[in-house]
């Protein structure tokens, strides 16, 4: 019976459980994982701040005892490859927890920004926002604070900020970047994102950097630029750090942005593969490195890791890199390349943008959606899109993301038939009329 151990029990963890246990169903799964409950819902977190999820339904327990897995609640310190065995920080698994194949899918942890002082702060006022304690420390400082700030405008970061004026609070959002949601949609998109969020009250502060925290003891405002603001909570949303020192320590190839693997998610270490955050994941679009840390990713890495550990043949293609994220009452959702990343990646790309009605106008209250759609200007093939609406955008972006993944081109995306009715859709969807003129845009042939 081949002996499988899942390290890390997220999206990625679950998926590779998933996956081994489909592919052979008789494996003798051992999952390491310290968390007290199996399962914790991280993406939930910001909608728990907001009110609109419910935190204790964040935490999940799976019984996957009942599923015959041995569930070990330690930390794994080191991969003894040579006696094939998992050292842990737990007394009970001394000499460590035997394999034939591991998945190491530990995950990520928040990156504070760089500001002299800042670590002296953390958890007295100012706080990152990925696990449960960091909610409820975040959750028990409201009660006191009136005047808060966010650092950076990431979709964790305007999460967070709308979730704190839900609250009633007055919300300041510095970002070093002058846009939001940096790297992940255009600044043509990102500026109507922050009038709107400006009118529900954010005060932003785009392409500042905070140079100082303020407070001894405790946070209690911060220098932006040439202004100082005063605020008793912080929540500091800059990104995310790959947990490689299992790995490191193990001995396998790691660079900034995680784990080193193959297309079958292998780590150099034999019979050791990797999933997740904790990877360093490449773009489906030209296999160059990409920074997403999205569950959606983890959870198909876990898949193609767990199915492999097991015996099976799967291969990761890479990722379109699809998000959405709900802003109150605001959906932004993109996929594959902005405009700034795929001239990075070489690329001279061209777009076409329709800001339309989402519905017929013989529908009262039918709202207006805007998508954009960039394609390689010499070959025709996507490389991203991108939407802002009330509603609709992340079912858009979801097609164009298909499309990105199996290498379509404007013109495949044009003949694609999607779903009418007046109620919900216009027979020529915003998405197709976007597709139309970026076409329209690339050279005669
Ligand atoms: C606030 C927030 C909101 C988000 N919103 C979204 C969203 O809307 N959409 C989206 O796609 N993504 C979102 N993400 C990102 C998404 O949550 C991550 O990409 C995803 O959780 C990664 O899954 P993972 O399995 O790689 O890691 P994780 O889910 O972080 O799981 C890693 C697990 O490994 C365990 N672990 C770590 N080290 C060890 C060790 N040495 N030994 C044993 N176990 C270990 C940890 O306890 C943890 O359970 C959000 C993240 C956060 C924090």
């Amino acid at each position: 019976m081949k002996r499988i151990v899942i390290i890390g029990f997220g999206s990625a963890g679950y998926a590779a459980f998933t996956a081994a246990r489909k592919t052979d169903p008789k494996a003798a799964i051992t999952v390491i994982d310290p968390k007290a409950r199996d399962l914790m819902h991280p993406c939930g977190l910001p909608y728990a701040l907001e009110g609109r999820a419910d935190p204790a339904r964040l935490e999940q327990d799976v019984h996957l005892d009942k599923a015959g897995v041995i569930r070990i609640r330690a930390r794994a310190t080191r991969i003894d490859a040579d006696a094939k065995r998992i050292i842990t920080d737990a007394g009970d698994t001394e000499g460590g927890v035997p394999y034939d194949a591991a998945i190491i899918c530990t995950g990520s942890a928040p990156v504070l920004p760089p500001v002299p002082g800042i670590e002296r702060l953390r958890n007295r006022g100012l706080y990152t926002l990925a696990t449960m304690d960091d909610c409820n420390r975040i959750m028990e400082r409201i009660e006191g604070a009136s005047d808060c700030l966010i650092i950076g405008a990431g979709a964790i970061g305007l999460e967070c900020a709308v979730a704190l004026r839900a609250r009633g609070r007055a919300v300041h959002l510095a970002e070093m970047r002058d846009q939001v949601l940096p790297g992940v949609i255009d600044a043509d998109l990102a500026a109507p994102v922050a009038e709107h969020l400006t009118l529900r009250g954010i005060a932003f502060h785009l392409g500042a950097a905070v140079g100082e925290v303020l407070g001894e003891d405790a946070f209690a405002g911060a220098r932006i630029g040439d202004s100082r603001i005063t605020a008793s909570l912080c929540i500091a949303a800059t990104g995310f750090a790959p947990h490689t020192e299992l790995a490191r320590e193990s001995g396998i190839e790691c660079g900034p942005r995680g784990i080193v693997v193959d297309d079958s998610l292998r780590t150099a270490l034999p019979d050791v593969y990797a999933a997740g955050d904790c990877i360093v994941a490449w773009s489906v679009i030209d296999k160059k490195p990409v920074g997403a840390k999205l569950a959606t990713s983890a959870y198909k890495q876990g898949t193609v890791a767990g199915a492999n550990a097991a015996g099976g043949a799967m291969t990761y293609a890479g990722t379109a890199g699809a998000f959405v994220t709900v802003l109150g009452d605001l959906e932004i959702a993109g996929a594959g390349y902005t405009t700034e990343a795929a001239r990075a990646a070489g690329y001279e790309p061209v777009s076409g943008k329709i800001s339309a009605p989402v519905l017929p106008d013989y529908i009262p209250d039918g709202h207006a959606i805007t998508v954009k759609i960039l394609a390689d200007r010499a070959t025709g093939r996507l490389l991203g899109a991108q939407a802002v609406g009330p509603a609709g955008a992340a079912a858009r972006i979801n097609v164009a993301s298909a499309a990105i993944e199996f290498g379509k081109t404007l013109d495949d995306l044009e003949r694609v038939e999607l779903a009418y009715c007046p109620a919900v859709s216009e027979v020529h969807d915003p998405l197709l009329r976007a597709a139309d003129f970026a076409r329209r845009r690339m050279p005669k042939r």
